[in-house]
């Protein structure tokens, strides 16, 4: 398969931030002509044997996949997974584990937004979360905006959500190794979720894609909703200088919220190895 291909493997439903349902996330792909599409919640792949299902219902074909949340030198980064086995036992296991510290950290983020007067976070963000082991902060950028709080979530996110703000509350996902680790024996090909969007030193930057290959990763987002066109160019090459494979991804939410719907986005530059070049054996 070519470059050439619309191609969205990365998207949000209600199994963890979205707001559309597996189904009608299908059914907005196919109409918006995605050819390949991917599901990936964040560490969650409860959706996935419905987005497979309703995949073939729109005569689209599909890739598992999921958005794993990691600790790299004190950020939060993501990984895509792709392809894998959704019944694989140790990349469940996994997950599990990820989701594991949400609902207290949850918890804190309710009682810090308290703090400065904000009340009821928590039950507020549990009304919006169709997942309760999935409950994250786009949740409580939802009631923030319901409760009048701020004008979009976006504005949530300056004021309350980020490092440094009142409702941000710290906290440690999985390792690097051990999300990939996952991906990989589960039969799937590991993805840096949108680089430019981490605040990264160059140098750290660099540590993240060595570290990254070292421990068998063989992609990365170029061509992502997170991107700009410039950001196109600059993660091109980097997939060329550390030779892996690049996907495209709208890492669309909900039809209010997100910027770019699923399968707009341009195609992958010319010159570089598409990454269902890699799981042409796993297409469903
Ligand atoms: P969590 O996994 O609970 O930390 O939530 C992360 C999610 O919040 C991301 O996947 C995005 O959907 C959303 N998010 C993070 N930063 C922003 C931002 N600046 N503006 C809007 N949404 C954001
Ligand atoms: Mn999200
Ligand atoms: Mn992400
Ligand atoms: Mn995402």
């Amino acid at each position: 398969m070519t470059s050439i291909l619309n191609a969205d493997l990365h998207c949000h439903s209600v199994v963890s931030d979205g707001t559309l349902t597996p189904e009608e996330l299908a059914a907005r792909a196919a109409n918006n002509g995605v050819e390949l599409w991917a599901l990936t919640d964040h560490d969650e792949i409860g959706g996935q044997h419905r987005a497979a299902a309703a995949a073939r219902a729109q005569g689209m074909k599909y890739l598992t996949g999921a958005e794993i949340s990691i600790t790299f030198a004190g950020q939060t980064v993501h990984i895509v997974g792709l392809g894998f086995d959704p019944d694989d036992t140790r990349m469940q296991q996994g997950l599990y584990q990820t989701r594991g510290g949400r609902g207290q950290r949850a918890m804190a983020m309710s009682d810090s937004l308290a703090a400065v007067g904000i009340r009821g976070a928590y039950e507020g963000a549990l009304q919006h979360a169709g997942n309760p082991e999935l409950v994250s902060r786009t949740h409580f950028a939802r009631f923030l905006v319901e409760a009048g709080i701020c004008r979009d979530t976006n504005e949530v996110f300056r004021k309350y959500l980020t490092e440094g703000k009142p409702g941000f509350v710290p906290h440690r996902w999985a390792t690097l190794r051990d999300a990939v680790g996952w991906i990989v024996d589960a039969g799937g090909v590991a993805v840096i979720a949108h680089p430019a969007r981490y605040s990264f030193s160059a140098n750290e930057e660099y540590a993240l894609f060595s570290e990254f290959k070292a421990h068998g990763g063989q992609a990365v987002e170029v061509v992502t909703g997170s991107h700009t066109a410039a950001e196109y160019v600059k993660y091109a090459d980097m997939a060329r200088e550390f030779g892996l494979a690049a996907s495209r991804g709208s890492d669309f939410h909900s039809p209010d919220e997100s910027r770019t719907d699923l399968g707009a986005l341009p195609y992958l530059p010319g010159g570089l190895t598409p990454v269902w070049e890699l799981l042409a054996g796993r297409i469903q």
